[in-house]
């Protein structure tokens, strides 16, 4: 059974909102399925994999779109983001 929540997801260096995410387990985000982005403030969700998105504030790269599990998503640079629910 599918269970979670939408979190915000922040760039850990500037607090710019980047994204709404539905997050359907515990414990630390390091990646992001693109089909489970909510809002995406900084467009990734029709990005290539390999493409590199940046903070559209800070301009701080955030991770590398690839797959995982045969699915599009951006894993996350280490500290580069803050989530919050
Ligand atoms: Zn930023």
């Amino acid at each position: 059974m599918a269970q979670g929540k939408v979190i915000r997801v922040k760039c850990g260096n500037c607090q710019t909102e980047l994204f709404r995410y539905f997050k359907d387990q515990r414990g630390a985000l390091i990646k992001l399925y693109l089909h489970e982005v909510r809002q995406d403030n900084v467009g990734i969700t029709d990005k290539p994999i390999d493409f590199r998105p940046k903070c559209p504030s800070c301009n701080s790269e955030l991770g590398i779109i690839t797959l995982v599990h045969g699915k599009p998503a951006l894993k996350v640079n280490r500290g580069v983001i803050n989530m919050r629910t």
